[in-house]
C-alpha cells in the first residue's frame, strides 16, 4: 500500500499519530469525510494486536482472524484514498506542539526528521504490555504467546480457558484481580506464578486479606520460584521450569504483568488529564480533557487504548469513527 507518500507542506485537516486499529481507521474516516490525513506510525508490529494469532470478536471473520492480517486489510482499506491519506511508515513521533491553527508534530521518517502540520490531531499510540522477563530476556516467552498458549487479555482470550488448567504470571493485585477474573470462565484450575517477585508488596493489610481470602475462595493456589524456562511448544502445553527445579504443566499461560508503556509522554506534554490508571481521559466525542481545567482541548482527540474505556478493537474503530465526525463537524 500507499508506497512512499509525499508529505504535505501546506499540512493536512488531520495528524493522526499511531496507525494501529484505531489509527488507521481514523485515517479512513476522514478519507471517507472527504478531509485529508497523514497517519504516522512506527509499524504494525508495535501494534498490540501484530501477535494476536486469532481474534474471535471481529465481526464477518466467524473463525476468526490474526491481527497480523486484519492491519493488512485495514492498511489495504486506505489504498484507494491515497490522494487524502498518506501512511508514513516507519515513522516515530517524537514532539508535538499546538500551534495557532492547529498542531505542528515533529517524526522521524526514513531517517529524516519531518515535521507534518494538522487543524486537528488524532493520538492513536495504543499501550505496550510487559513482557515476562526469563533471564534476562523477554523473547522466551514469544513462541508460546505467538501459538497462543500464553494470552494476555481477559476480555479476549477468556472464553478459551474454560475447562483448561492456567498459570497466571503476577504479584501484585492486578494479577490477583486478573486470576480471580479468568475464575469467572471456569478453567480447570488457576495458579498464580509470582516470578520470585515479592507477593501483594506494599498491599495494605485490609486489601491484602480481601485478596487472600477471595483466592481462597476461588481455590486459585501459588507457586513463588522464579520462573527459568518453558518447554512444551510442540504439545501445545504450557510447561513452565522454576529455579528450585520444579515444573508445572499447564493447558495454558496468561501474563498479567500490567503495561510496560502507557505512551503518556505526547498527551502529557499538550495538558492532557488521565485516570488514575494512567489512561488519557477524553469526553464522549473522544476530545481530550485538559487536566487544568477538564474542558476538551481544542482539536485534540485521543482513540483506541490510549484512551480511557476498553481494550478491544471494536472500541478501537468506534472510538476513531467518533473522533473524526466531530472534528469534520467542528473544526474542519
Ligand atoms: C495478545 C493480544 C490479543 C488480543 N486479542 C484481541 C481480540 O481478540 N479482540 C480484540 O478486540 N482485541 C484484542 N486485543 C486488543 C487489541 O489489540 C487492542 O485493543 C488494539 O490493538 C488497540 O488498537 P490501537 O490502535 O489503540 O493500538 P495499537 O493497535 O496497539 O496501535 C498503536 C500504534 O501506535 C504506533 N505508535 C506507538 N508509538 C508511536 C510513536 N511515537 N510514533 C508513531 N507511531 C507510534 C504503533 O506502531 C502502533 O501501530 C488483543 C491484544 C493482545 C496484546
Amino acid at each position: 500500500m500507499p508506497g512512499f507518500p509525499k508529505l504535505r507542506e501546506d499540512g493536512y485537516d488531520l495528524v493522526v499519530l499511531g496507525g494501529g486499529h484505531a489509527g488507521l481507521q481514523a485515517g479512513l474516516k476522514t478519507a471517507l469525510l472527504h478531509h485529508t490525513a497523514a497517519i504516522l506510525d512506527r509499524g504494525p508490529k508495535y501494534s498490540r494486536s501484530y501477535y494476536a494469532p486469532r481474534m474471535a470478536n471481529i465481526p464477518g471473520w466467524p473463525t476468526g482472524i490474526s491481527g497480523h492480517k486484519l492491519l493488512d486489510l485495514q492498511i489495504a482499506a486506505l489504498g484507494p484514498w491515497a490522494d487524502r491519506v498518506g501512511y508514513f511508515t516507519p515513522a516515530r513521533a517524537s514532539a508535538v506542539r499546538a500551534t495557532d491553527d492547529g498542531f505542528s508534530v515533529e517524526f522521524e521518517w526514513l531517517k529524516q526528521p519531518r515535521v507534518a502540520r494538522g487543524r486537528a490531531l488524532v493520538l492513536a499510540l495504543g499501550v505496550v504490555d510487559r513482557i515476562p522477563v526469563v533471564g534476562g530476556r523477554i523473547d522466551p516467552i514469544f513462541p508460546w504467546a505467538n501459538a497462543a498458549l500464553v494470552d494476555f487479555c481477559v476480555f479476549c482470550d477468556g472464553h478459551e480457558l474454560t475447562g483448561k488448567s492456567v498459570g497466571v504470571i503476577g504479584a501484585d493485585p492486578f494479577a490477583v484481580r486478573t486470576a480471580l477474573d479468568l475464575v469467572e470462565f471456569e478453567p480447570k484450575s488457576v495458579e498464580l506464578l509470582t516470578h520470585g517477585a515479592p507477593f501483594l508488596a506494599g498491599v495494605p493489610g485490609p486489601e491484602r486479606e480481601q485478596l487472600l481470602a477471595e483466592m481462597e475462595r476461588a481455590g486459585i493456589a501459588r507457586h513463588d520460584p522464579e520462573m527459568v524456562g518453558f518447554d512444551g511448544i510442540r504439545e501445545k502445553r504450557w510447561i513452565v521450569r522454576f529455579q528450585d527445579g520444579s515444573v508445572r504443566e499447564y493447558d495454558r499461560g496468561f501474563s498479567a504483568l500490567g503495561w510496560y508503556d502507557l505512551h503518556g509522554e505526547i498527551p502529557r506534554s499538550l495538558g492532557a488529564r488521565f485516570d488514575p490508571d494512567g489512561y488519557v481521559v477524553t469526553d464522549e466525542d473522544c476530545r481530550v480533557l485538559s487536566d487544568r481545567t477538564g474542558e476538551p482541548i481544542p482539536g485534540l482527540y485521543c482513540v483506541g487504548d490510549l484512551r480511557n474505556g476498553w481494550n478491544q478493537i471494536p472500541e478501537a474503530w468506534a472510538t476513531a469513527e467518533r473522533a473524526v465526525i466531530h472534528a469534520c463537524n467542528f473544526y474542519l
